[in-house]
């Protein structure tokens, strides 16, 4: 048995061209053609080079249909910087996230996914502040988002390299919100990230109707408002708002220098003078192309503790990814920027964990 649809989302994910996968794989082009279109059953020969050049495992191709994420129910930021092969490569990526969760949900019990749909409130300011009230934050400044929205069903997943120009991106699939991250920018970014796919997901759960982009600057305000909240930021952050101020007041909210800057002038504690004039003077210090002091990388708390648990039971990353039948840089692919941080944990004879 062959699956054409899988052979697609490889070749995606690889970022290859029918023509280039022909060429790695010694095979003429109308034969990935036919074989993408179902036309053609591949000899055994033919499924082994394109796999060798695609590095999945046959037995990938042999699998059930994967499920695809429908572009338009993706909400992608920047996706103008984005080619379609990066896109093609991210939409691939989603799905093989699917396949995963699937894996995860048939042997743990997650989370169920407990978010509001706000998608009839076009404040994004009060559909943050009704987001709180729902999961009982008051005002308080969040610790660690990324526990917070897996504690609240979200399921995470990081985006790996070939992917480097897609920040984040959301979907909603079976009733599950399913959020892929990027890491290359700092951890403070990544936070807004998150917080700007949460409010898609509660916001924009059925799409843009109105196919007007002001889907981006609503997440957008809806994070910054998520993140640091109004009326804390009133009454915490000195009246007198000096780049010092910023910077001290920043590790509060765990933002970016950049991102509550935003924030003030948003709220008018900064005119558009003094928040131009800040933003110059941060990106002197650096602020801009990056975040000097800044907090340390989130990492996923369900991922941390479904590893543990497979670990002790003896079940390796390998053995994952052997089931599924992916290879194993897909599989860390997927869940690498949200447990880069563990150790990595090896299972040594007589059960004990060793830490290496
Ligand atoms: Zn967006």
């Amino acid at each position: 048995m062959f699956n054409a649809g899988r052979l697609s989302l490889a070749r995606a994910r690889r970022g290859l061209t029918a023509k280039a996968l022909a060429e790695k794989a010694g095979v003429g082009v109308d034969t990935i053609t036919r074989l993408e279109k179902g036309r053609n059953t591949p000899e055994a020969d033919t499924v082994e080079r394109l796999a060798k050049a695609l590095g999945y495992p046959t037995s990938f191709f042999a699998g059930d249909d994967v499920e695809g994420v429908d572009i338009e129910a993706v909400s992608f930021r920047s996706f103008s910087k984005m080619t379609a092969r990066e896109r093609d490569a991210a939409i691939a990526a989603g799905s093989l996230g699917l396949l995963l969760n699937e894996w995860v949900e048939a042997r743990f019990g997650l989370p169920n996914p407990d978010l509001l749909d706000l998608s009839h409130e076009s404040d994004p300011e009060v559909a943050a502040v009704q987001l709180r009230q729902h999961w009982g934050l008051g005002q308080q400044p969040i610790g660690n988002l990324l526990a917070l929205l897996e504690t609240k069903g979200i399921r995470l997943f990081s985006l790996s390299e070939n992917t480097a120009s897609v920040n984040a991106f959301s979907f909603w699939r079976g009733g599950k919100p399913f959020i892929f991250l990027n890491n290359f920018k700092s951890a403070e970014s990544s936070r807004f990230d998150a917080a700007h796919e949460l409010g898609h997901l509660v916001m924009h759960k059925h799409g843009d109707p109105k196919g007007d982009r002001s889907l981006e600057r609503e997440a957008n305000y809806f994070a910054s408002a998520f993140l640091m909240p109004f009326d804390d930021v009133l009454a915490r952050v000195p009246r007198f708002v000096s780049t010092d101020v910023v910077l001290k007041s920043k590790v509060r909210y765990r933002v970016s220098a950049m991102g509550l800057a935003y924030r003030l002038h948003q709220l008018n504690r900064l005119s558009d003078w003094q928040y131009k004039s800040m933003c110059i003077d941060l990106s002197r210090r650096g602020y801009r192309s990056g975040e000097p002091d800044g907090i340390e990388r989130e990492t996923s708390v369900v991922w941390r503790k479904l590893l543990t648990l497979l670990w002790q039971e003896k079940v390796t990353r390998e053995d994952i990814a052997k089931e599924l039948g992916i290879p194993i840089d897909e599989l860390e692919g997927l869940i690498w920027s949200l447990t880069a941080s563990f150790e990595r944990t090896v299972p040594v004879p007589g059960n004990a964990l060793r830490i290496v």
